[in-house]
């Protein structure tokens, strides 16, 4: 057994310990101390890092109450190390998972919505409860979540037997099947109570904050992502810093802002449909000046979708057959199309002109279309012309 100084003092930082054994494992050595501050993975917790001795500490996990460091170099067994901990790293991970509990203990006390899931990243942590909780009730929590904060209310903990476990009512009771469990309450169990062998802080006032970033529906149940401490203090100026820039350049404030995103975007749906409503005006008139059985039309500043319409366009008049080419932003779009009734083979007629092009592009018999880099210079047009007039005709 390791004897875990973590649990003790968790605000401890680097203890002196004797190695116990030293074994070459998969990505560097497996090192057993007699003592240690480096927590190892577990109860949804990444594992700390930090140094034994000279040897820089990548994981830690633990087995039948011994903790496994997985180092970069091997040391002596029987001699003296001293254990440092990545603190930063530490007191990141103490953060959220102190404020998961009191997230976790708040969804159920207000709402009876049960923690089935616990994910901590190195840059997010999420929460799984069975329940779905709207904007409404998740903004109850955090609000609720923050005055817990606030009231700086106890973080303690109890080891106990399946016995004393057995005769309690705790939130949440993990599977262990050794009898050494320990218990976590925030407030004394009157935010939260459960089996935990993850750290913490020492009171809901050194979490600082905690906010809850978004939330989606899962599994029937709510999936919300949140962050706690320092990690959800810079989160939050990051997006303050976000928000005033953009409501800078909207020359508005921030209070302000989503009604002026909100406006520039019914202008622009307004103008695409006024856009779209000139351009067919447009295509009606090229339409209706082009009587050809097979239509061919260059338009400067037609898109692809203008290309399309054309084509449409052009075989809804006189047109039985139409190939239309738009130069636009620096690359030629063509799309040929035929009437119903008409045999000839769009595809093959696309085919061609990406070979005359040198672009790309498919379809079926029906239609088909292609792109290549532009310009279209008007010698090449001619040739396209030339060469489509004569396979239509060829093809008829
Ligand atoms: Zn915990």
């Amino acid at each position: 057994m390791t004897t875990k100084l973590f649990y003790e003092y968790p605000v401890l930082t680097s203890c002196a310990a004797r190695v116990i054994s030293c074994e070459p494992a998969e990505g560097g050595f497996n090192i057993v101390l007699d003592r240690t501050v480096i927590f190892p993975e577990g109860g949804g917790q990444p594992a700390d890092r930090g140094a034994v001795g000279g040897a820089n500490v990548l994981d830690a996990q633990e087995k039948d109450g011994v903790v496994y460091h997985l180092c970069d170099k091997p040391l002596e067994a029987g001699s003296e190390a001293e254990v440092r901990l990545d603190f930063e790293r530490r007191l990141d991970h103490s953060e959220q998972h102190t404020g998961e509990h009191i997230l976790s203990g708040l969804a159920y006390k207000l709402f009876g919505a049960k923690n089935v899931g616990f994910h901590m990243a190195a840059d997010y942590c999420t929460i799984d409860l069975d329940t779905y909780l709207g904007e409404d009730e998740l903004a109850l929590l955090e609000r609720e979540a923050n005055e817990a904060v606030r009231r700086d209310l106890p973080v303690t903990s109890e080891n106990m037997d399946h016995e004393r476990l057995a005769g309690i009512t705790i939130r949440k009771k993990s599977e262990i099947v050794s009898d050494d469990i320990r218990v976590v309450y925030i407030g004394g169990g009157e935010i939260d109570s459960c089996t935990c062998c993850g750290t913490h802080c020492g009171s809901t006032g050194e979490v600082g904050y905690i906010r809850i970033g978004d939330s989606q529906k899962y599994k029937g149940g709510t999936r919300l992502w949140f962050s706690c401490g320092g990690r959800a203090v810079r989160e939050a100026n990051a997006l303050l810093r976000s928000v005033t820039a953009l409501a800078r350049s909207y020359s508005t404030s921030r209070e302000e802002l989503p009604a002026a995103v909100r406006k520039q975007s019914e202008e622009l749906s307004q103008a695409k449909r006024e856009l779209k409503s000139r351009t067919q005006a447009l295509c009606d008139m090229i339409a209706e000046a082009n009587g050809d059985e097979l239509a061919i039309e260059h338009a400067v500043g037609f898109s692809a979708n203008d290309v399309k319409m054309l084509s449409e366009t052009l075989i809804s008049k006189h047109a039985k057959a139409a190939l239309v080419f738009g130069s636009c932003g620096g690359q030629v779009f063509y799309r040929a199309a035929r009437a119903d009734g008409v045999k000839a083979p769009m595809n093959e007629l696309i085919k061609a002109v990406n070979g005359l092009v040198c672009g790309k592009g498919g379809g079926s018999p029906a239609f088909a279309q292609g792109s290549a880099a532009g310009p279209l210079d008007p010698d090449t047009l001619e040739t396209l012309r030339a060469f489509a007039v004569k396979w239509y005709n060829g093809g008829k």
